[in-house]
C-alpha cells in the first residue's frame, strides 16, 4: 500500500484507545491480505468535532450525516473509526469491498456500521466497547 496511506492510518489511529488501536491495525492488515487497501478517514473526534458534524443538515449546509450529539458518538471516546476504501490511488466509496471489510471486522468482534439499523450508508464505520454503554463512557470522561 501507498506510504502516504500507511503514515496517515498511523496517525488516525493513533487517537485511538490502546485495545481500539490493536484491533483496527489487525482489521486493515486482514483486509490489506485480502487486497482490500483502506484508508482511514476518522477515529477520535473532538466534542466540537462532532458538534459541527451534528450540525449538518440540522442548522449547517449539507446533508445529515449523524444521528449522534456532541459525547454521543463512540467516537469521541476513541473507540470508532470510518474508513474508506481505496483503489487505484482513489477513495471509492461503495462496492463490495465494504462487505467484505463488514464480515473482516465482525470477524474481529467490531462493530459495522453496515449492520446498523435506522442509519444508511455507514458501511465505513467500525466501533469497539464490550460491555460500555454510552452512558458509562460519558460518566468516566465527565461528560455527565
Ligand atoms: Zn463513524
Amino acid at each position: 500500500m501507498d506510504s502516504v496511506i500507511i503514515a496517515r492510518n498511523a496517525r488516525m489511529l493513533a487517537t485511538l484507545v490502546p485495545e481500539m488501536r490493536s484491533l483496527a491495525e489487525r482489521h486493515l492488515a486482514m483486509c490489506a491480505a485480502e487486497g482490500i487497501a483502506l484508508l482511514v478517514v476518522q477515529a477520535l473526534r473532538t466534542p466540537d468535532e462532532q458538534a459541527a458534524l451534528y450540525a449538518k443538515g440540522r442548522t449547517a449546509p449539507g446533508r445529515r450525516v449523524t444521528n449522534a450529539r456532541p459525547g454521543y458518538s463512540w467516537h469521541n471516546f476513541g473507540r470508532a473509526y470510518d474508513v474508506a476504501v481505496a483503489e487505484g490511488g482513489k477513495v471509492v466509496w461503495t462496492g463490495h469491498k465494504y462487505a467484505r471489510a463488514g464480515e473482516i471486522g465482525r470477524s474481529l468482534s467490531l462493530v459495522w456500521g453496515g449492520d446498523f439499523k435506522g442509519i444508511r450508508g455507514d458501511l465505513g464505520h467500525f466501533e469497539y466497547h464490550p460491555g460500555l454503554t454510552l452512558t458509562q463512557a460519558r460518566a468516566a470522561a465527565g461528560l455527565l
